[in-house]
């Protein structure tokens, strides 16, 4: 295989990365552009032999760089954000060519948070407090110890953004990581691992292994050494890893998926309930947060379903790289077929499209308004990761918190209400990681994110991600000339 390709211009380095050192492999997969389907190129293909090599050499850079003072780990970090926001452009067009999401969302908003994710952990690294209690004249000295090697398994529909949410935090606790991008968009991932490698990151305190789950997963996931897994995709995923780690009782983080509901009161401005409607077709729908339910209260729904036909019917799509497009294409054939599958099923069921509901040329997906939807139906209770929205009424506030919940995520909600005691009223009743008001996708790295119920297990964020990142111990010192037998 050879060694590197040129992606738009940017050299890419194919193999894997492991203890500071380029690693190839017997076999490859193929890359593919889901802008016009085109190869990218020939990915090593790692397997078992790559995940023992890779998890050997974060555990021979562990005790190094988990011994490395706070304030210098904190300063590598930043300058890896440094080298992030040096090669913006570069990252922006690799990334928009490795998995179709826009250009200018690349570059304007993604890429500025991968440099945010290393800048933002690294700060609150030094931020971190050593708590002290005391129990009869004993000090209870709590330290946020380093945990060791940590396997961070990411998806492809916001790749560097999710894998650099884990390496940040990951790194900054003082832990070394073996990171697997996922095999339809990889090529960030080697990327990445250039500037840290630049950015004076020791070797193998950060690895890259590619290939697909299924040949190196169960490998990482299973191996003794490793002290944590953190995992962003699919359910279905999530369970082989839980049962995989399960051997070692390694701790799992899991951050997964949703059908999440907005909910459209009739007190709302509809205008901005329809701005956030649209919305849900960014990344052509292929985000775990979309609220892909719109609840809508029956007064206004005839009003809603006009303006949000109006305003969705203008988007344009078509190819990411350019400025004036609104929504790309799908990730993949496979995905493609999966989201017309939902589609076609839920038409068959007696659903109506009020928009879309087929495919266009290429890897393109028409974005699809389905209604007359029953509430036990598959295209309502499963996620289908395409632009694909369902619309249902309700009255009152009972019914939309009873429509809201009946599913078996809890990842998100948006409420849609001019009314501030409502909006108290119904968020406290939502069962949802994140639950936004009159505005959506904006957060805070402080908070906690993840999902309830089968939208994931656990938090990170803020202190939320050193609590799983490291391993506290409590250290408890007697006082001088403590008796213990008299004491
Ligand atoms: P996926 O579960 O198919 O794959 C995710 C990653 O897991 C890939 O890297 C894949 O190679 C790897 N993998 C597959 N089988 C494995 C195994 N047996 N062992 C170890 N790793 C394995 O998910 P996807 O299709 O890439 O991503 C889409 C899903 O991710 C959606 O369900 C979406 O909602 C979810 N997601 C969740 C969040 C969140 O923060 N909650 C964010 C983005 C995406």
């Amino acid at each position: 295989m050879s060694e590197s390709i040129t992606v738009a211009g940017v050299s890419v380095d194919t193999r894997h990365w492991i203890g500071g050192r380029r690693v190839a492999s017997a076999g490859t997969f193929t890359d593919h552009s889901p802008i016009d389907g085109s190869a990218v190129g020939e990915i090593a293909r790692g397997g078992p032999d790559e995940a023992e090599a890779a998890v050997g050499a974060a555990r021979d850079a562990f005790p190094g760089w988990a011994a490395t003072p706070r304030a210098e780990r904190a300063r590598i970090l930043h300058a890896v954000a440094d080298g992030v926001e040096k090669r913006t452009e570069e990252l922006a067009i690799v990334e928009t060519t490795d998995n179709g999401a826009l250009l200018r969302s690349h570059r304007r908003g993604v890429m500025p948070r991968v440099a945010h994710n290393f800048r933002f952990f690294a700060d609150w690294l030094l931020r971190l407090d050593h708590e002290d209690f005391e129990t009869r004249g004993h000090t209870n000295h709590v330290s946020w110890d380093p945990a060791g090697p940590c396997v961070l398994i990411t998806p492809w529909n916001a790749p560097l953004m999710l894998a650099t949410w884990k390496v940040a935090p990951a790194l900054a606790a003082g832990n070394t990581v073996v990171l697997k991008p996922a095999e339809w968009s990889p090529l960030t991932a080697s990327l990445l691992a250039d500037i840290a490698a630049e950015a004076g990151l020791p070797a193998g305190v950060l690895n890259v292994v590619q290939g697909y789950g299924s040949e190196i997963g169960d490998a990482l996931t299973s191996h003794p050494d490793v002290r944590r897994i953190s995992f962003t995709g699919s359910v279905p995923t999530a369970r082989r890893i839980a049962a995989s780690a399960a051997a070692n009782l390694t701790p799992l983080s899991l951050e997964l998926g949703g059908k999440s509901p907005l909910l459209v009161f009739a007190d709302a401005d509809l205008d901005l309930a329809v701005d956030l409607a649209v919305e849900q077709y960014d990344n052509a729908g292929q985000v775990c947060l979309a609220a892909t339910r719109l609840l809508v209260e029956e007064p206004v729904v005839e009003e809603f379903t006009r303006r949000f036909t109006e305003k969705a019917s203008a988007l344009r799509q078509g190819d990411p790289r350019d400025e004036g497009t609104d929504i790309g294409p799908t990730i993949h054939p496979r995905q493609l077929e999966k989201i017309d599958g939902f589609v076609q099923r839920a038409l068959a069921a007696g659903a109506r499209a009020v928009i879309g509901g087929h495919r266009k040329d290429g890897q393109y997906y028409a974005p699809t308004l389905l209604t007359d939807v029953a509430q036990d139906s598959e295209i309502v209770q499963e996620e289908v990761f395409g632009p694909v929205l369902t619309l249902q009424t309700f009255t009152g506030e009972d019914e939309a918190v009873r429509l809201a919940d009946d599913t078996r995520f809890g990842l998100a909600a948006t409420v849609a209400t001019g009314d501030r005691e409502r909006a108290e009223r119904v968020t406290a009743r939502l069962v949802a990681g994140t639950v936004w008001v009159n505005c959506f996708f904006v957060r805070d790295l402080q908070a906690p994110f993840g999902g309830s119920r089968q939208s994931g297990v656990g938090r990170e964020g803020g202190t939320w991600s050193f609590d799983f990142y490291c391993d506290l111990k409590n250290t408890v010192t007697a006082p001088e000339g403590w008796d213990q037998d008299h004491g």
